[in-house]
């Protein structure tokens, strides 16, 4: 997988023993695919791509890993968990300029996709979809025990026991958008990425991460003089609750038809933040920024897990 793919995958490695090997990513935040052949070999189960990715929202070139993919005869999933619900759309909204190219079954060597309904299905949390291209495939994920003495046993999913409110509400949720609802979504969405990746660029000294417009702007500082970790503890003050990125340094926002009308506001205040630190105006002792960076330059980043834990054990 590349750097750019969900912590959740680290989780899953993590459960099922599985070692990742880790892709860097090209200068468009794209995996690398002349890297990835450079370490594919016969023990690859899977190839891990996003459509698009969590940090910069890039679309991983599906086609081209495909064709890696091919001539080693693994898996290869597609992580749709934020996509899946939008670009699908895209092509149904009348937006000239947005395309992306094929990332989904109708690249043969996709085995698997990963789609959130608790995301842009606008379901609620808890609930996501894992689709195989073959039953073959599915069945790995089920579990059957015959020799239980509680009877016979049959499990679908990782997990055991599950809510049918969950599904009713996320059926329910998907009726009601329906195929327009998510179309008109996908478009104010799209539509709001372009101006606001526009207009981020044009404040210096920010530039916008990744060529693919999709939910997620991610933008960064070409200058030292401007610390995108306090420009973030500036905007936290202004009421914006962005997230944070690490290496390199960033932050980003999620584009949604909640937070859609707002972006104008946000683009104004990012100027505004932007000028007071410029001018000196701004108390960096205060805010988390001291925090990221250095959990950005930390080497040993297991004190950096320790303290998450601790944190989350405290909580
Ligand atoms: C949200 C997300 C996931 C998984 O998230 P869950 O919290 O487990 O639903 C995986 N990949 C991407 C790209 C995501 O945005």
């Amino acid at each position: 997988m590349a750097t750019s793919a969900h912590a959740a995958v680290y989780k899953a490695a993590e459960y099922f023993n599985i070692k990742l090997v880790l892709i860097g990513t090209d200068e468009d935040g794209r995996m690398s695919v002349s890297e990835l052949k450079k370490r594919m070999n016969k023990n690859v189960i899977l190839v891990y791509a996003s459509a698009p990715g969590y940090p910069h929202g890039v679309v991983d070139p599906i086609t081209t890993i495909a064709d890696v993919v091919k001539r080693w005869q693994c898996c290869l999933h597609v992580d749709a968990c934020l996509g899946g619900f939008v670009l699908p759309f895209v092509k149904y909204a009348g937006l000239e300029d947005i395309s992306y190219p094929p990332f989904d079954f109708s690249v043969p060597e996709v085995t698997s996709m990963s789609i959130d309904t608790h995301k842009y299905g606008c379901a609620q949390k808890g609930s996501s979809v894992l689709l195989y291209r073959t039953r073959e495939l599915r069945k790995f994920q089920f579990t059957a025990v015959s020799s239980w003495s509680g009877g016979l046993y049959i499990s679908p999913s990782q997990a055991g026991s599950r809510s049918g409110g969950l599904i009713a509400q996320t059926w329910a949720a998907m009726m009601y958008f329906g195929r327009r609802g998510y179309v008109s979504a996908a478009k104010n969405i799209l539509k709001a990425a372009v101006s606001l990746r526009q207009d981020i660029s044009a404040i210096k000294p920010l530039e916008i991460i990744g060529k693919d417009v999709t939910m997620i702007v991610a933008w960064r500082s070409t200058s030292s003089k401007v610390d995108i970790y306090v420009l973030n503890d500036l905007l936290s003050e202004m009421g914006w609750h962005l997230s944070v990125l690490h290496s390199p340094p960033a932050i980003h926002i999620c584009i949604t038809s909640v937070n859609v009308e707002s972006l104008e506001s946000l683009v104004k205040d990012v100027q505004v933040a932007v000028e007071r630190i410029h001018a000196g105006d701004y108390n960096r002792k205060e805010g988390k920024a001291p925090i990221y960076g250095m959990a950005n330059r930390m080497s040993n980043t297991s004190t950096v897990d320790d303290l998450l834990k601790d944190i989350q054990d405290v909580m």
